[in-house]
């Protein structure tokens, strides 16, 4: 489909990025240019909305720190608030916390304690889904507040990598994926 295209095209190859035999993806200049960034927040606010088009969520969950350029725009989009989850030490009051293993590395992820209602209705977003531990970990924390996780919406996935098998049965949607 011509907009995907148009839209992978954006998507830049950084070899050996941020250290040798890793293939980053360069999102940047999908933000950079008008008509992608609005191709991608309209994609990833689709994923907020019920069969009828009306909205499904109380709040966007972006992670930091490229969740945090996305899930904002989304929020508005949808008439949702937006709550950002943040690596270890950034918040500054009581937090819930988590640590994962990453593509590269291990790392924790902290959320606000009282960020979140018991039984929000909340949709997790972020650019990229990998190993899927990032968006695993945010879950856990949702889930920990009593919230509920309507789904994970991504600019793009990385097919070859295990993130369904770390997502269960979690909604997903990407806008583009990456063989
Ligand atoms: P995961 O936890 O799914 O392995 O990795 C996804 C997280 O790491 C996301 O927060 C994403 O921003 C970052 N990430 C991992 N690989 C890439 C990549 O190739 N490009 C970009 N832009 N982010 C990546």
């Amino acid at each position: 489909e011509a907009g995907r295209e148009a839209l992978s095209r954006l998507v830049l190859d950084i070899p050996d990025h941020p250290e040798p035999g890793v293939v980053f993806k360069d999102i940047t200049p999908v933000l950079s240019d008008p008509a992608g960034l609005a191709a991608v927040v309209a994609g990833l606010t689709t994923a907020g909305l019920d069969e009828a088009g009306a909205p499904r969520v109380d709040v966007v969950v972006g992670m930091e720190a490229r969740g945090f350029i996305l899930a904002p725009p989304v929020a508005l989009a949808l008439g949702a608030g937006f709550v950002p989850v943040r690596k270890a030490g950034k918040l500054p009051r009581e937090t819930h916390a988590v640590s994962y293993d990453l593509e590269y590395g291990s790392a924790t992820l902290e959320l606000h304690r009282d960020a979140l209602a018991p039984g929000a209705r909340v949709l997790l977003v972020d650019d990229v889904l990998a190993t899927g531990g990032t968006a695993r970990a945010t879950a856990e924390l949702v889930e920990t507040c009593g919230a509920e996780v309507v789904g994970v919406a991504v600019l793009l996935d990385l097919a070859f990598l295990p993130w369904r098998r770390a997502l269960g049965d979690i909604d997903v949607t990407s806008l583009l994926s990456i063989e």
